[in-house]
């Protein structure tokens, strides 16, 4: 059997698994791992934020969003220098500059920096700027890439693919753990359906799915899995309702001047107002947040 099934004949719960995951799985760290950046614990009581442009467009745009996102509440500053285009002729992202515009923004603000890495033969380059190193839904299935991010020692966010069942997302996990990277943490970010009035669907079902079968960390991305940033405070809210551990979120100064997913993107002002809401939710389902000056 191949996909993710529950018998509830025998005493135990079991899942099928084909094969079993041997790191991923529950079982193996039944307490939870919690992934530790720059003293930011993300699958423990606290609801972390990672919010921040869709690509680095400037040195301008990224300073001001990561102050704003810093304001709000955020504790990691999201932003790609190398992006995943369906079009060749569109942004492809600042690359290295973007990297160090990132690395800049952080020394300014202290927010660890989430970016991702589309090719193995960037790992090193990504990862002297990276303190989280992001797989994309594009990649989610790029063994290589997998075994080389496992073969690192730096937490990876892994997105799950837009056609991926659960069993494969965790099965992939499995992957860079296998070579020794234990510091990972999903993200769910809506997958392709028939619906075709959002971008994606997001797929809130994967959120206590994973929790009850997996240890590692689970976040809820609602601006790629709506496409639509009047969408997003909505689900936000529900993921973390519904037992996600963070969120990433994009957001930009200008969305309708944004070079990606300007669509999809927050103001920073919409934004601040989430997070607002965001805290009462996080603290309703007895999880903790960032005290902020009000
Ligand atoms: C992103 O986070 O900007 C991105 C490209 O996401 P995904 O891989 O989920 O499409
Ligand atoms: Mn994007």
């Amino acid at each position: 059997m191949k996909s993710v099934t529950e018998s509830t004949t025998g005493c135990a719960t079991v899942i099928f698994i084909d094969p079993p995951l041997r790191l991923a799985c529950r079982e193996a760290l039944p307490e939870g791992t919690v992934v530790t950046v720059r003293g930011i614990s993300i699958g423990g009581r606290e609801i972390v934020v990672m919010a921040g442009p869709c690509a680095v467009e400037s040195e301008e745009q990224i300073l001001r969003t990561a102050e704003a996102v810093k304001e709000s509440g955020a504790r990691i500053l999201r932003g790609g220098a190398y992006k995943p285009r369906t079009s060749p002729y569109t942004f492809q992202g600042l690359r290295e500059e973007g990297l160090k515009l990132l690395a800049e923004a952080r020394d300014q603000t202290g927010l660890a920096v989430v970016t991702e890495v589309m090719d193995a033969r960037h790992i090193d380059l990504v990862s002297r700027y990276a303190d989280i190193l992001q797989i994309g839904s594009r990649n989610m299935q790029n063994f290589t890439l997998l075994e080389e991010v496992g073969r690192c020692r730096i937490p990876t966010l892994l997105k799950r693919g837009m056609s991926a069942t659960i069993e494969e997302f965790l099965q992939a996990a499995e992957y860079v753990m296998k070579g020794g990277n234990h510091q990972v943490i999903l993200c769910e970010r809506g997958i392709r359906t028939f619906e075709t009035s959002t971008r994606n669907t997001l797929d809130l079902n994967a959120v206590p799915m994973l929790k009850r079968h997996t240890h590692l960390p689970v976040v809820v991305d609602p601006s790629h899995g709506t496409g639509l940033w009047w969408m997003v405070p909505a689900l936000a809210c529900a993921a973390i309702a519904a037992g996600a551990d963070g969120l990433l979120i994009e957001v930009h100064q200008n969305p309708a001047g944004a070079l990606s997913d300007g669509i999809q993107s927050l103001a920073p002002e919409k934004f601040d107002v989430l997070m607002r809401d965001l805290r009462a939710v996080a603290l309703a389902v007895g999880r903790t947040w960032l005290a902020r000056a009000e």
